[in-house]
């Protein structure tokens, strides 16, 4: 008797058994239509057995297979495999997760856009130059040549503007002509639209796939079947295009390769990047990590040897040279209004010289606090531990006055004319967001045309893009942004960075901080000064002695990683131990604490590895919920992997009802 082994979307760690009949030849890797209760469902078939331990009479047949979309191979149901016992989630909802709605839907896929009769003809790979690469862009692309049909990891690190993405450019051209594809993975491709922009006109004639989570149904179903069916020599995408199959994979690319959104912060929890090395260790093909400023991580394998290092450590463009990064110290200069004196005529020089600044503040909103200084009152959220912010009346609505939102629930409410608990009607905003800095500089320079760019003044889609190609054309002189523009942006006319609250993530408890602080300021001062016209950086500091200071403005990111192992280690955090997260929330606190002290004791710790005692979150309520959590950690990873496999099993009978709960392996997030 033959039985086909199904993954469907069920929140349990089996496979679901139906009988395999001749009429209805399935095999793995088929999309299979099943009876499942009293409805049907689309699942996957993972294996063909010859016995099951449901009863023959039980078991029913598959109802049909889907053939309007290429089978799913052998390859792409083993990296399935990897990622549901590694991230300890069910198989079938791996599965699941990884497909775009649309191919585990009943509903007929759309019509295929027209294949070329051979896309991977001759003439399809023309590729169209960008520049000629310089030397040590020469030596990288040689080295990532050379080991093309073979796997193996390179770390390209090359600071901002030495043309790494001209590198990946001409790497893939090298992969199209043998025929394969390449897949390419950027962070967040709606901030990056030059890059697929430049993909584009790289490659003028290629079939290239974008993969994204707001594509739309119809387009990101297109774009997959493009790269399933191996039409697409290019899939450029987030991290949830390295989910997709690619018959003929040559060679990954992970484009800042340092950044946190890589990780899925729900469902399955991985790394993209980490689903990258697998990806590539499957297909039997390279992996080019490529960033400014490296994951600890990543820096450390290239240490240990594992992955092999190419360093780009000139800017392409000849003459360009690395911005000059200074401190402004707060303690000695008077801050008005939050802008520092030198930080004020720095702004004003550039005014007079045409050229664009950049202060950047990665806070939105008008101001984070709303108090009152008769009574000491400020304005929380009432469904989480956390203040709410004031806004001013958003641009082009019809909010005439401002409110306060929380950050954290997105609950938004209007200001109050006067204090809950006293009554005073003079309440003060403290501290300052884009808004407020935008407000002050307005104020300062009447006569700039000042930009405010952060998730508030581009909520619609295409706005972002939009500004940020007006910014590249030199609209605006002063620009006031969060993080959305500190990523890969090429401004040619921006020559200042100011930086405003950079002290906050050097007092954070996190210790993953600082090493974000670094990239994140290293990359926002690479913004500047991408031209002939040199860059300056200038951050306000109470700390400007601060060791992470002094390496920014000697460009010493080796530096600064050396330190920052060497305290890892000393500390025992990651690399040097792997960790795994048991969260948990519940509308009670004492529900929340209960099942994590509970948990700590279910499953004896095997040797090498240690559970801590649970912790609240230091925003312990959000959106009503009460939340902690507990960290397992061990030197090896075999051990921490079979700890968990056991846990993970035994955990859902612990939990009671109303108890939401999730294990996150190789956590990023601790807040
Ligand atoms: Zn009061
Ligand atoms: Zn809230």
């Amino acid at each position: 008797m033959r039985v086909l082994r199904v993954a469907l979307e069920v929140p349990v760690a089996k496979l679901f058994d139906y009988l395999a009949e001749d009429r209805t030849p399935a095999g793995p890797g088929d999309r299979v239509v099943v009876p499942f209760g009293a409805r049907q469902r689309v699942g996957v078939v993972v294996e063909i057995g010859d016995g099951s331990a449901v009863s023959t009479a039980r078991l029913k047949p598959i109802v049909r297979v889907l053939d309007d979309a290429p089978p799913l191979s052998a390859a792409w149901l083993e990296q399935m495999r990897f990622l549901s016992s590694y991230y300890q989630r069910p198989l079938g909802e791996t599965v699941a997760g990884a497909l775009p709605p649309r191919l585990r839907s009943l509903k007929p896929l759309p019509k295929k856009r027209g294949s070329s009769a051979d896309p991977f003809g001759s003439g399809a790979p023309r590729y169209v130059a960008g520049h000629e690469p310089n030397a040590a862009q020469a030596l990288a692309i040689g080295r990532i040549c050379a080991a093309l049909g073979d796997f193996r990891i390179f770390l390209l690190h090359g600071i901002t503007g030495s043309g790494k993405t001209e590198v990946y450019l001409r790497l893939i051209a090298q992969v199209i002509e043998r025929g394969q594809q390449a897949l390419a993975l950027v962070p967040e491709i709606g901030l990056t639209p030059q890059l697929e922009a430049r993909f584009r006109q790289a490659f003028p004639d290629a079939r290239i796939a974008v993969l994204h989570s707001a594509l739309q149904d119809t387009a990101r179903t297109h774009a997959w079947l493009d790269a399933a069916c191996g039409d697409a020599q290019i899939v450029l995408g987030t991290r949830l295009a390295v989910l997709t199959p690619m018959p003929r994979l040559g060679l990954v690319v992970v484009d800042e390769e340092h950044d946190a959104s890589y990780k899925q912060q729900e469902g399955l929890r991985y790394s993209g990047r980490d689903a990258a090395i697998v990806r590539g260790k499957l297909a039997g093909c390279p992996v080019v990590l490529g960033t400014a400023t490296p994951s600890l991580e990543s820096w450390f394998n290239c240490r240990a040897g594992r992955y092999e290092l190419l360093a780009l450590a000139e800017r392409a463009v000849p003459g360009a040279k690395l911005p000059v990064v200074g401190t402004v110290d707060l303690r000695a200069e008077n801050a008005q209004h939050g802008l520092a004196k030198p930080v004020i005529e720095a702004i004003a020089s550039r005014l007079a010289r045409g050229e664009q600044s950049l202060v950047f503040i990665n806070r939105r909103g008008y101001a984070p606090v709303l108090a009152c200084e008769a009574c000491g009152w400020a304005a929380g959220c009432n469904r989480c531990s956390a203040r709410l912010v004031v806004h001013k009346a958003a641009e082009r609505s019809r909010e005439s006055s401002g409110c306060l939102r929380c950050h954290h629930c997105g609950a938004a409410q209007a200001i109050p004319r006067g204090c809950p608990t006293c009554g005073n009607v003079d309440l003060r905003p403290l501290g300052r967001g884009t808004q407020r800095v935008e407000e002050t500089l307005a104020g300062l320079f009447p006569q700039a045309r000042i930009l405010r760019i952060d998730r508030d003044s581009s909520r619609r889609r295409g706005d972002l893009a939009r500004t940020l190609a007006g910014i590249g054309r030199g609209e605006g002189d002063i620009l006031v942004g969060t993080q959305l523009l500190a990523k890969g942006h090429d401004f040619p006319n921006l020559t200042l960075v100011c930086v405003l609250n950079a002290d906050n993530a050097l007092l954070s408890t996190d210790y993953r901080s600082a090493e974000r602080l670094f990239a994140t300021l290293a990359q926002v001062g690479g913004r500047s000064g991408r031209r002939e016209q040199p860059g300056e950086v200038l951050v306000q500091t109470r700390y400007p002695g601060h060791p992470m200071f002094q390496a920014l403005t000697r460009h010493d990111y080796a530096g600064f990683a050396q330190s920052q192992l060497a305290e890892r280690e000393s500390a025992g955090f990651p690399p040097y131990v792997h960790e795994a997260a048991l969260r948990a929330e519940a509308t009670r606190l004492e529900t929340t604490m209960a099942f994590l002290n509970a948990a700590a004791r279910l499953v004896p710790a095997p040797e090498g590895v240690r559970i801590y005692d649970p912790v609240p979150h230091v925003i312990t309520r959000r959106a009503g919920y009460e939340r902690a959590q507990l960290i397992v950690q061990s030197a090896s990873r075999p051990a921490l992997q079979e700890f968990l496999r056991a846990w993970s099993t035994a955990l859902p009978a612990t939990a009671p009802s109303g108890l939401r709960w999730h294990l996150d392996v190789d956590p990023i997030e601790f807040d």
